[in-house]
């Protein structure tokens, strides 16, 4: 047997429950970790995960030097760059899957070469808690809605016999194998707003045990109520590790799950993890989702092509204060509010008649939690053509939802500093401010903030309009 191992590495920049360096460590004396940097994957699609990406790469070097491993960079497609690997490199790969179909689909195809060039190659699960096709109806067909899908998930997970540990072991040798490694700086996105992101993230492993451990810690018990106050932080902020795999999420559910009984802001919690799984699950049960509407009705629903509108809501600049929140909250950080998610949702897709992939498309290139499966799967949920959504008929009010849930207004004063001296009652619609007290703040609506570009009950009224001509 061949004593080199190549581990891919691709979402699991992480030591811990990582099934597929697990075993190349176990098995093999020489083990090198391989990143390949696909530029078609990322240019102009996904530019803030550019940044994760490179400064996971710098900081897995470092953990997998303490192993004796080295982690290369190379720049190529998969296909071309594994199809040169020949029996005479007596080399063996191996890697985690990702539950894309896309990427599934890749495994085939790799295998299939692996096979031919007679290189021993295996693929080990991913990410997840249980393999998508583990969780169907008794007569194996999929979920469609949510609640029957996670608890019957829960319940074959909680069922399963737990993984034996996944140790990493030292390597007895470190080599380089591959010619041209590339530095992860190379990565980087050409425009440099995601300095900012430096501010409020660490791509690594330890950072995400850190943010599990203070989560579960402090917030955890409170996270059933405190998760819908954008101004509180109240979710995990794991998001981005979990994307990138800087932290398994069964090792979330192993901490989380022994409180559940004690507390329902666990249950809530753990479900979001169960949310997850479905979005997975829908994905690959029905990848045309991935291209357009799941419900084919909303084929023919009347979308309204605007580029001034759909700047003004990129850019922070709809003249309704929780939206511009949201998205420059997204801009400067790279994350944003789940509740605030379906807000700036809602207004795009009903209030302005926006095409939800166009939304999509946009938290795809700025969010760094961005994934296939969440961001389409709560894309149609919010525009109310996916799987269990949200009634397209149910249109968020964002003046409402600026009240209820940032009431003193602070999310809003935070990412939309000219709104500053705009007292509480006016802060989510300012425009109702009489137009001297707007001169005696110094705050005008119209120059120094926009004026709301739709008018909220008009919008409405158009998009339910709009809705009716699906009915017919
Ligand atoms: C329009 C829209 C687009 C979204 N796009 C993404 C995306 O690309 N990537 C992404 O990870 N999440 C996405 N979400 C879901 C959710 O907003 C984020 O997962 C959450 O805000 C991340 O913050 P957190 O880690 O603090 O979450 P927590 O509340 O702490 O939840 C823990 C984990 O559960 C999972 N989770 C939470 N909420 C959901 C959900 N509604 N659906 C599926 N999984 C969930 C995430 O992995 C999250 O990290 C989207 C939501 C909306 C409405």
């Amino acid at each position: 047997m061949s004593k080199k191992a190549v581990v891919w590495i691709r979402d699991d920049f992480r030591i811990k429950n990582n099934s597929a360096l697990s075993y190349a460590t176990n098995n093999y004396d020489t083990v090198t970790a391989l990143y390949i940097y696909n530029k078609k994957n990322f240019d102009d699609v996904r530019e803030a995960q550019k940044w994760w990406i490179s400064k996971s790469l710098i900081n897995f070097k470092d953990e997998l030097i303490k192993y004796n491993i080295e982690l290369e960079l190379v720049f190529s497609d998969e296909i071309t760059f594994f199809s040169k690997i020949k029996d005479k490199h007596k080399i063996s790969i191996f890697w985690n899957k990702i539950y894309e179909p896309s990427q599934l689909k890749l495994d085939d195809e790799l295998i299939k070469i692996f096979e031919k060039n007679k290189i021993l190659s295996k693929c080990f699960k991913g990410n997840v808690l249980n393999e998508y096709k583990n969780v169907t109806k008794d007569d194996g067909s999929p979920y469609k809605v949510y609640s029957p899908f996670w608890r019957v998930g829960e319940q074959i997970y909680l069922d399963s016999i737990p993984s034996k540990s996944l140790n990493v072991k030292r390597a007895k040798s470190k080599i380089k194998l591959f010619k041209n490694s590339n530095v992860p700086d190379q990565i980087l996105p050409k425009k440099n707003w995601y300095k900012k992101f430096e501010k409020y993230w660490y791509p690594s492993e330890k950072q995400s045990e850190k943010f599990l451990n203070e989560f579960v810690e402090n917030r955890m018990l409170k996270y059933g109520v405190d998760r819908d106050y954008p101004a509180i932080n109240g979710s995990s902020k794991l998001s981005p590790f979990i994307r990138n795999g800087q932290i398994h999420v069964s090792n979330i559910w192993d901490k989380c799950y022994k409180y559940k009984s004690k507390n329902i802001s666990v249950k809530k919690y753990l479900n979001e993890l169960g949310w997850r799984e479905f979005s997975h699950s829908l994905i690959n049960y029905f990848p045309e989702m991935l291209k357009g509407n799941l419900r084919k009705e909303f084929d023919k629903f009347p979308w309204d092509k605007n580029a001034k509108n759909l700047k003004a809501w990129k850019n922070g600049m709809t003249g309704y204060p929780i939206v511009d929140a949201g998205m420059r909250q997204l801009y400067e950080t790279g994350w944003m509010h789940n509740r605030i998610r379906m807000v700036v949702g809602s207004f795009l897709v009903k209030h302005l008649r926006i095409n939800w992939k166009e939304g999509e498309k946009h938290f795809r290139n700025c969010l760094l939690d961005f994934n296939e499966a969440n961001n389409v799967a709560q894309w149609q949920w919010v525009a109310g053509c996916g799987a269990d959504a949200a009634p397209y008929f149910r249109i968020f009010n964002p003046i409402l939802q600026g009240e209820k849930f940032d009431k003193q207004g602070l999310y809003v004063k935070k990412w939309v500093p000219e709104l500053e001296r705009v007292p509480n009652k006016f802060i989510h619609k300012p425009w109702e401010m009489e137009t001297k007290y707007q001169e005696a703040i110094k705050t005008k609506i119209g120059s120094d903030y926009p004026s709301p570009i739709v008018v909220h009950e008009e919008a409405r009224n158009a998009a339910l309009k709009a809705f009716q001509t699906l009915k017919n």
